[in-house]
């Protein structure tokens, strides 16, 4: 046990307001205690920023914390404010007089955490502060944007090695990211030169997400549906281009739900502006490309809606994963069409990028594809996709489970489709393979005198859709594979053999319908107001007075006093000071009676 570890928790509690950390935190906040340079992988909404913030403020002196994104960092530092740690931020958002003023200030010892964009990171205009304050740890946020095989390189990144060089005393150095790949990873430790780094890599399992997939929807009334029945709920609605959505935010607008939108084509103003509409609660839903969502840290996001699929699970469990972050429950909804496949293609074919990465792009978005057409446990798909190979079967928390998987013996489809599969000599792609089962005369099939095949028309009384979607599904579980190129051609796995010899049974678990809803308390929303009129007073964002957990765990406790308030997940010291009584008040007139 770290001595220090009970300082740590101690500090957890009175600042943060919570009583113990998460098991992926303790062990990172150990090694750094420990001075070991340090690389945490946690995914998202995991609790990265305790991980550095609380060893900050135990180490003497500074910590310096490197952050891509600017609106990101003055999140982050309101929030810090908030619960009264001393912390600031330097980038370019800032007038030279403001950040003049913000230098001195820290070279006086007034803040202990220090936020500074990449591109300010020059020693000779930290000189100042050098001569008096000594920087304990450098924390690397979001070090992914190292690697130019992450998704997000950022040049300006390569500027933090020669700056920690160029430091009079080394510091310790911590990097984190949600990005797990080993290339990303072994580009980080090199990159930023790390010196025997501790490494530790948390569980990519969201506990509290749920999944879900659905095909064949109307897109568009299914949304509808979902604000309808959601109506207090904030939520992401994401889509693949920004005339989609254009089109959406209209309807839904027409419609007189309280939306934003939000995509590259809009003028910086419109995209601040709904980005803080968001933030702020002004409107609970956005539509949006994804170029929105690095800078967001909004912890109550109750819900990410795919409208298309995305380019590859990396993304979409990035994207999706904004959801749920206080850990209160999040639904992660896709809406699959098949369209949505060609689109993604079509943008692999178009980029810059050479043959190879082409292809390593195509058999990524294959795996997305995988995704939408399993019948297995969504979470364990993903889990397993990130590398996780004990993850359990199923998670009783995703479409699929929830459906209550009801086992069918697929064989003779099987059978029947492996077989097409070997006669069409395993050259074709899968709506070929599908129209040659269905007994179609389309010209390509009579051209290459497919319909003289004695699998020609085996499935002839299904629909085209039907036979496809049974096809992907034994691509989704391994029994078929699609090569790795533009034009995917389907092949037989080894355990498509045993199937067609007749030595092994096809089994596959076939998701039912459901619907389902959670039920909020009245209180919550008087909660949900009172922190909302807060938040316009002080100009925050309402998750940066409590957030939804926070809120929540106040239904579950009704707190009567100041001490039993202490008891909320979520309220230190200071938030105690300064809303304890609002809130305690709302609590009395507002709580359940019984
Ligand atoms: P990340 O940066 O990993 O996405 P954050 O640092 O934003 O995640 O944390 C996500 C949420 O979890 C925040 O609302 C944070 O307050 C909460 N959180 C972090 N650590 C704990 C903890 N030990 N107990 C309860 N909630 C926590
Ligand atoms: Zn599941």
């Amino acid at each position: 046990m770290n001595p220090y570890l009970d300082q740590a928790r101690e500090l957890l509690g009175r600042f943060y307001g919570y009583r113990d950390f998460r098991p992926a935190q303790a062990p990172v906040i150990e090694s750094l205690l420990a001075g070991h340079d340090t690389l945490a992988i946690m995914p998202t909404g995991a609790g990265k920023s305790i991980c550095f913030q609380i060893p900050a403020l135990i180490f003497p002196g500074l910590t310096l914390v490197i952050s891509p994104l600017i609106s990101l960092m003055k999140d982050q530092v309101d929030a810090l404010i908030e619960q009264g740690i001393p912390a600031t931020y330097i980038n370019s958002s800032l007038s030279l007089a403001e950040s003049d003023a913000r230098l001195s200030a820290i070279a006086q010892g007034r803040y202990k955490l220090v936020y500074v964009a990449p591109e300010r990171l020059d020693t000779s205009y930290f000189q100042y502060i050098l001569d008096k304050q000594s920087i304990s740890m450098v924390a690397v946020d979001e070090a992914h944007c190292l690697s130019q095989w992450g998704h997000d390189f950022r040049p300006s990144y390569q500027q933090i090695a020669p700056f920690i060089a160029a430091l009079p005393r080394r510091p310790l150095v911590s990097a984190f990211t949600a990005t797990a790949t080993p290339e990303v990873r072994a580009d980080i430790v090199r990159l930023l030169g790390l010196q025997e780094p501790h490494i530790h890599v948390t569980g990519f399992d969201r506990p509290n997400l749920y999944f879900e997939v659905r095909r064949g929807e109307n897109k568009k009334a299914f949304i509808e549906r979902y604000l309808k029945s959601h109506p207090s709920n904030a939520g992401i609605i994401y889509a693949a281009t920004r005339k989609d959505v254009d089109a959406l935010y209209s309807l839904l607008s027409r419609k007189h739900f309280a939306v934003g939108r939000y995509h590259a084509g809009l003028s910086d103003e419109e995209r601040a502006q709904a980005q803080d509409d968001f933030l702020y609660d002004n409107v609970q839903v956005i539509v949006a490309t994804n170029a929105f969502g690095m800078g967001i840290d909004k912890s109550n996001v109750r819900f990410v809606i795919h409208y298309n699929m995305p380019k590859n699970i990396e993304a979409y469990y990035q994207e999706a994963g904004r959801a749920g972050r206080d850990g209160e429950p999040g639904e992660c909804i896709l809406l699959f069409s098949p369209q949505d496949t060609q689109t993604q293609k079509y943008l692999i074919d178009v980029s810059t990028e050479d043959e190879a990465r082409k292809r390593h792009n195509l058999g990524r978005l294959q795996k997305m594809v995988d995704y939408c057409h399993t019948p297995e446990c969504l979470r364990h798909f993903i889990i397993q996709y990130f590398g996780e190979k004990d993850a359990p079967s199923t998670c009783g928390n995703c479409g699929n489970c929830k459906a209550g998987l009801e086992e069918q013996d697929v064989t003779i489809d099987a059978q029947k489709v492996f077989s097409c599969v070997y006669r069409m000599r395993e050259r074709f792609g899968l709506t070929l393979v599908a129209q040659v089962l269905k007994g179609s005369s389309d010209k390509r099939v009579l051209a290459l005198h497919l319909d003289t095949l004695s699998t020609y028309g085996l499935m002839k009384e299904r629909s085209l859709a039907d036979i496809k979607l049974l096809i992907q599904r034994f691509v989704a579980t391994d029994y078929l594979a699609l090569t790795e190129s533009k034009y995917p051609v389907l092949t037989l796995q080894p355990s498509a053999y045993a199937v067609l010899r007749g030595q092994a049974k096809v089994l596959q678990a076939v998701p039912k319908e459901v619907t389902k809803q959670a039920e909020m308390p009245e209180l919550f929303e008087y909660l949900r107001a009172l922190r909302k009129e807060i938040a316009l007073r002080d100009h925050i964002p309402p998750y940066v007075v409590f957030s939804d957990a926070t809120l929540k765990d106040m239904c579950a406790v009704l707190p009567k006093s100041r001490e039993e308030m202490l008891l909320v997940k979520g309220i230190g010291e200071h938030k105690l000071q300064k809303y304890g009584e609002a809130f305690l008040a709302c609590i009395a007139e507002h709580r359940p009676k019984d």
